[in-house]
């Protein structure tokens, strides 16, 4: 079954918002450009949404929620719904990733996979809708059954970056479906087009209408409302933290529950009994895929001193060699910055580190690549010599610029991994299990991955400590985040007791 929009020609493929099963223009047709971040050229217009359909997404989302087909469904007609839509993003997995891909410029080679993956949650979390159960509770009190139910919220907005759409609305759509709860969906602005195409394969699979929305727009125009709206019942948001501080505070002004998954300054740690290439893919891994545009980017290289030189003497020669490229094909390694914002925020930190007094060990310049016009690259750069009390080493760049620092003993690396005001994941590089057990306690960081970087998965928990964020995404208890728990007493006795005294 052809259920998706076909390749864009030269003229902009024109996108229609989605709100309560109809596909919508924006009021008075607005619209606003995607770029296609190799080519350069504007390849889809997008609804510019506002306070307007914002309002009609979330009405439809609370109307979805009270009333209709979902809230009397069972729950494994909802897991069965959901596995149907994991199959429909299987069969439809190749022109997902190519609409990605453009939209986003992230490498084919990594979305073929990813996008296939994302069925997975579809998968995992379809099949625990019909596993939520309340319980019993052997209560302290004669003639009284008391049992607790585990009800969803209403209708959630889910609120997500450029840099991983699909996935990251994935994360919280996913949990959030299995428990009963209706959504309205924000993307990025810079990327809107993959989530419009997943809204096809959810009407394809058979959703009641209301139950997945989609209002595309910009973060003051169209994610405020729909986070002060008052029939949203729940605001999932990830984001940089300026906007999720933004988005808290909001959001906190109508008493509402949030998750924020947000940026992140990540230390992968180097020690000297590591085995070398191993860690040097590690250290490449973790800031060059995706052009360093993730979230658990480890943008700190913590390298013990005794190893130091060689180290970087071999990381260099060896993300020396990153082909960047078109990121279509399917030998490209690196490819475009996916903004202009964010092409021009990678360079000005390069120049900061300069400014600070770090030596650039490699690139450091924008990049011309063969048959791009957009002007969006940049070269893979290291740094070495920086401190951290560096800006390099503190701030969040989201680009594959790489800050090394050198340290001296575990309670050193320990020391500086944790002297940052995020925690959101790190690295560590050891053939010590000792010390792999020991550094991984005393990190603080939601995620730790030992010998290995960039690793996720549906069934284990993700998210941040400190400045990261707040809650869980992924693995069995991410559902708790979208149930509420009723507690129900049943009178059992036969005499109604005093009257004036709590029982
Ligand atoms: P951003 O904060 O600029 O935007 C994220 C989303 O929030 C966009 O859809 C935007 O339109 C919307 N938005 C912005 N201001 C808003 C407001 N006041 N109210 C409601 N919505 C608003 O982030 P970005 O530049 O798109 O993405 C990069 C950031 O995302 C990085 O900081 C990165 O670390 C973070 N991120 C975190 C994770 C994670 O899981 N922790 C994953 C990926 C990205």
């Amino acid at each position: 079954m052809t259920v998706l929009t076909p390749k864009s020609s030269l003229t902009p493929v024109k996108y229609k918002a989605y709100i309560g099963g109809e596909w919508v223009e924006a009021a008075g047709g607005a619209t606003f450009e995607s770029e296609d971040p190799f080519s350069g050229d504007i390849w889809a217009l997008v609804p510019r949404c506002g306070k307007a359909e914002v309002d009609a997404a979330a009405d439809a989302a609370h109307k979805a929620f009270v009333s209709g087909a979902w809230p009397t469904m069972t729950a494994t007609a909802r897991g069965q719904l959901m596995h149907r839509l994991g199959d429909l993003i299987l069969q439809n997995a190749e022109h997902l990733a190519e609409i990605e891909v453009r939209d986003n410029g992230k490498l084919m080679a990594e979305m073929l996979g990813q996008v296939k993956y994302l069925a997975q949650w579809y998968y995992y979390f379809g099949g625990l809708a019909d596993k939520i159960e309340g319980a019993v509770i052997p209560i302290d009190k004669p003639s009284v059954l008391n049992y607790t139910r585990r009800e969803p919220l209403g209708a959630c907005a889910m609120i997500v970056p450029w840099n991983s759409p699909l996935l990251l609305l994935s994360w919280k759509l996913a949990p959030a479906l299995a428990a009963g709860n209706t959504a309205v969906v924000k993307p990025s602005e810079f990327t809107s087009c993959s989530t419009l195409e997943f809204a096809k394969l959810i009407e394809a699979a058979g959703f009641p209408p209301g139950v997945f929305n989609v209002v595309t727009g910009f973060g003051a125009e169209t994610g405020e409302p729909l986070v002060s709206h008052p029939k949203i019942a729940k605001v999932a948001f990830t984001g940089g933290d300026a906007s999720g501080k933004r988005v808290y505070q909001t959001a906190a002004g109508h008493l509402k529950p949030v998750t924020l998954e947000l940026g992140g300054k990540s230390p992968n740690i180097v020690f000297d009994d590591c085995v070398i290439d191993d860690a040097v893919k590690g250290a490449v891994s973790g800031i060059f895929a995706a052009s360093g545009q993730t979230c658990i980017a480890g943008s700190r290289l913590l390298v013990q001193q005794s190893i130091h030189d060689e180290f970087v003497d071999r990381l260099v020669k060896f993300a020396g060699t990153a082909k960047l490229g078109d990121p279509r094909l399917m030998t490209t390694q690196v490819g475009p910055i996916t903004t202009r914002p964010q092409h021009k925020k990678v360079l000005d930190y390069i120049a900061v580190g300069q400014q600070e007094g770090a030596t650039i060990a490699l690139g450091g310049k924008p990049a011309e690549v063969e048959g791009s016009r957009s002007g969006l690259f940049v070269q893979p750069s290291i740094f070495t010599g920086v401190s951290n009390r560096m800006r390099i080493a503190q701030e969040e760049i989201f680009g594959p610029v790489l800050s090394i620092i050198p340290f001296k003993d575990e309670d050193e690396a320990v020391a500086i991994a944790n002297d940052t005001i995020y925690g959101l994941a790190a690295g560590v590089w050891t053939q010590s299990i000792r010390r792999a057990i020991n550094v991984s306690n005393n990190v603080r960081a939601g995620t730790v991955w030992v010998n290995t970087y960039r690793a996720v998965s549906y069934m284990s928990p993700f998210g941040g400590y400190k400045n990261s964020g707040i809650g869980r995404e992924s693995g069995l208890h991410a559902i708790d985040e979208y149930l509420q728990t009723k507690s129900v007493w049943i009178n059992t006795a036969l005499e109604t007791p005093n009257p004036f005294a709590l029982r």
